[in-house]
């Protein structure tokens, strides 16, 4: 079992809050992704949990049990950190086996367990080799099934990736998300890699300056981002986000800018201006020919091989579209984007929290309830 259970908790550093009143429930089985930039506390919210650190503030239960005080060996926690820290002397076997040995576990039983878990990780043609003889990517497995050898309710993983090429990042991903539904343990897996969380994670905890901004499925915080910095932070290219302004016009509300006028779907009789930030995201501008809502130039056109991203200025905002080849786009040549009025976010300029309006007629929109037509 391994539900991990975070209540107010805070941990300060001298003067530096490093993580700032933080819950979280992570369910048993769950594949719990920390995301956020470096420094805004990760690493420690993940040391916390494990007993490496202690809250400042805050209780941490463990399937219900209150372990904010228990030291990390009674835990029933396996961490695997972004450096892989095996034994250089010993053997891949020896390296699986360590933690039973010093849990004096019988010969028979270690040899059992290392077996078992060697083969669940295609390490057992590897069990006599020392970690220098092996790949950044088999010592990452190396790591893992010494982790996954004392069988434990959940398994705590710093940024296990960062050190590997792009290749074989991409292909372990794919080997821990297997991992994660074969043996069906708790994850709470730290990384500052959008493309990490988004392609291993059941939820993602996006973090900022101590803080969780946004808990939820991947696609929850792609689709329905709570504020700018979730709208931006997600997604590659980034969401176009710029400045604009809601203007009532002939009975609809419109999201107005230099070169953008997009009506938003919203009846609304009158309505006074109001500072926005809107936010769309580059596959959900479509080049057209008629119909604009936003009229550009073209600045410069990357050929991804499947796809263009096409970069253009309206009015002195940069906007990025994500467009099918060939999009027939020029640089220095004028273009017209279409806008569907379900694909624009909309945040509150001063608070970056995103918006939403009360009337029926856009259960689509979740948020702060700002607007009311
Ligand atoms: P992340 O893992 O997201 O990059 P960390 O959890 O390592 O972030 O750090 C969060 C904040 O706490 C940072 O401002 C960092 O400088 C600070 N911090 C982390 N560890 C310590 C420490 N041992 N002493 C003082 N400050 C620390
Ligand atoms: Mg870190």
């Amino acid at each position: 079992m391994g539900r991990i259970q975070l209540e107010s908790v805070s941990k300060m550093y001298g003067n530096t809050q490093a993580i700032e009143d933080v819950d979280l429930d992570i369910a048993d089985g769950e594949f719990l992704v920390l995301l956020g930039p470096s420094g805004c506390g990760k690493s420690t919210l993940l040391r916390l949990v494990a007993g490496l650190i202690q809250p400042s503030s805050g209780r941490i239960l463990l399937d219900g049990n209150d372990i904010t005080a228990a030291p990390p060996r009674s835990r029933d926690l396996a961490m695997v950190f972004q450096s892989y820290a095996l034994y250089p002397h010993l053997t891949v076997a020896k390296n699986i086996g360590f933690p039973l040995r010093s849990r004096r576990f019988s010969r028979t039983a270690i040899a059992d367990s290392v077996a078992a878990v060697a083969a669940t990780l295609d390490l057992s043609e590897l069990l006599g080799r020392r970690p220098a003889e092996l790949s950044g990517g088999q010592r990452q497995r190396v790591a893992l099934a010494r982790a996954m050898v004392r069988d434990p309710g959940a398994f705590l993983m710093d940024e296990p990736l960062s050190n590997l090429d792009a290749k074989l990042r991409s292909a372990t991903r794919t080997e821990l998300i297997e991992l994660h539904r074969r043996i069906g343990a708790t994850f709470v897996y730290v990384t500052h890699d959008q493309v990490e969380a988004m392609t291993m994670a059941t939820r993602i905890a996006l973090m900022d300056n101590g803080r969780i901004e946004q808990v939820g499925t991947p696609a929850e915080l792609y689709d329905t981002p709570r504020s700018t910095f979730v709208a931006g932070f997600l997604g590659a290219p980034p969401m176009n986000l710029f400045d604009a302004t809601v203007t009532e016009s002939r009975g609809e509300l419109h999201a107005v800018a230099p070169g953008v006028n997009i009506p938003l779907g919203i009846e609304a009789d009158s309505h006074p201006e109001h500072p926005i930030v809107v936010g769309i995201r580059p596959e959900k501008m479509q080049v057209v020919d008629t119909h604009a809502h936003v009229e550009a130039v073209v600045t410069t056109v990357e050929n991804l091989g499947s796809e263009e991203l096409i970069h253009i200025r309206a009015g002195s905002n940069p906007l990025c579209i994500r467009a099918p080849r060939p999009s027939n786009t020029e640089p220095g040549a004028p273009v017209a984007v279409s806008v569907r009025p379900e694909d624009v976010h909309l945040f509150d300029r001063d608070s970056g929290r995103r918006l939403m309006w009360t009337p029926e007629n856009t259960p689509a929109r979740t948020g702060t309830p700002l607007f009311v037509a």
